[in-house]
């Protein structure tokens, strides 16, 4: 990874030329990334010159705003290899292309039918289920796990005659932990069920090809690569999408409308209801562009030579608890401090304006089963130097120095993975 240069990525986002963060050490990257120029670019030139509401057939930037939000469909098609822009449904992030799926899909279930899940599902990939199953009466079953870390390989001992869905993530927001994908569409082959991939945090970090992973839906939020808020990606195969029923109506999403019955409009906006987020749009489309233009193989060999040497040297400090591991990982290191709070850490931490996480990541079920209260999550990006890692670790040392009781020295690495 000798040429690629994090520095000149990080030049092109503004935020870190303003003076009060040309300093700032930003590790929060699985929150949220930051944006470069081309995208807020994109989002202020749509307002300022080309700002109507979407209709073919109306007037001349009724037609520029309609051709824009399906070129971004058609880019969006690309960026995932979905077979066609049918098959891409914008959303407003990946929680509300959860809850479509969880609405449309299982109100065809029936009581007893089962779906699977897994202890490391962000919370946007189990509250939605859970509504679901207390609607209908459904029944969720997990991935076996030890201490809350899902044994991804025996995901056929919870596959049932009655499994419908099984809803699974393709990289822990909580530890990084990314699952075999492959061995996981191998154990659902030839299953008469659904399988979901939430990839929220996967396509920041790797190349995401829909049709070779087999999955039957993937969903992401655009404000983790590079993108902005309020927009995300749902693909799902053309004749699953074509079969199921909308989950909101409203305006965009009918062919006909009569008082008591409407006829639907055809995919993808039969899922598009209502006046779309169209600024962010824009700005999805720049994303993209942006993206492909990045030497992304060598974006992830940057990001993964310093994760390893973060975990390396972790590892090395007595009074913290490492609980993520540096292989299959997306670019997090999760640890807790043994003998002080992680809130203080990471206060610690912003006093040197160094942005990391503290809290339960939106993953309460594996935090607990953790043991921790909460954990310290920093999190990396193209544009993460490896002064940043550098500065990081001397404040987590430092921290450790003023904050240790003297004498006292546990190690309690290690056993919770
Ligand atoms: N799933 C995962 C794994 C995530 O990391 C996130 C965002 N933290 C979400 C789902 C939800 O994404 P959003 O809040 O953008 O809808």
């Amino acid at each position: 990874s000798s040429k690629y240069s994090p520095e000149s990525f990080r030049s092109q986002f503004p935020l870190f030329e303003q003076r009060e963060n040309r300093d700032l050490i930003y590790l929060d990257n699985a929150a949220t990334t930051q944006r470069p120029a081309p995208v807020i670019d994109a989002i202020v030139d749509f307002y300022r010159h080309s700002n109507a509401n979407t209709h073919r057939s109306s007037h001349r930037l009724a037609r520029r705003a309609t051709e824009m939000v399906e070129q971004t469909r058609q880019q969006a098609a690309s960026f995932l290899n979905a077979r066609s822009g049918r098959e891409i449904v914008f959303c407003r992030g990946a929680t509300e292309a959860l809850n479509l799926l969880a609405n449309s899909l299982c109100c065809g279930l029936r009581a007893g039918d089962e779906i699977v899940l897994s202890t490391i599902e962000h919370h946007a990939n189990l509250v939605p289920w859970q509504m679901m199953a207390a609607r209908y009466g459904l029944k969720l079953r997990y991935v076996p796990h030890t201490a809350g870390v899902p044994q991804f390989d025996r995901l056929g001992e919870v596959l049932g005659e009655r499994t419908r869905i099984v809803s699974l993530t393709g990289g822990s927001n909580a530890l990084g932990l990314r699952p075999d994908l492959a061995s996981i569409a191998s154990q659902l082959r030839d299953r008469e069920l659904h399988w979901i991939v939430d990839g929220s945090q996967l396509a920041a970090h790797e190349r995401v090809d829909v049709q070779a992973l087999g999955c039957d839906f993937f969903v992401c939020s655009a404000h983790k690569f590079y993108g902005p808020t309020g927009v995300g990606l749902l693909y799902g195969r053309e004749n699953l999408m074509a079969a199921m029923p909308p989950w909101q109506g409203g305006g965009e999403m009918i062919a006909e409308v009569g008082l008591y019955q409407s006829q639907y409009a055809d995919l993808p906006h039969k899922f598009e209801a209502g006046t779309s987020p169209l600024g962010s749009l824009a700005g999805l489309g720049a994303a993209l562009a942006f993206l492909q233009q990045q030497d992304r193989e060598a974006m992830a060999a940057h990001e993964q030579a310093m994760l390893q040497w973060l975990h390396r040297e972790l590892a090395q400090l007595p009074h913290l608890r490492l609980l993520s591991q540096p292989q299959h990982n997306l670019g997090i290191v999760a640890f807790a401090p043994v003998d002080a709070a992680p809130a203080d850490l990471s206060l610690w931490l912003d006093g040197r304006d160094i942005a990391v996480r503290v809290g339960h990541h939106c993953a309460q079920p594996l935090i607990r089963a953790s043991g921790e209260g909460a954990t310290v999550r920093a999190s990396v990006a193209g544009y993460t130097t490896w002064r940043d890692c550098e500065a990081f670790l001397d404040a987590v040392r430092e921290f450790q120095r003023i904050s240790e009781p003297q004498g006292s020295v546990k190690a309690t690495q290690g056993e919770w993975q």
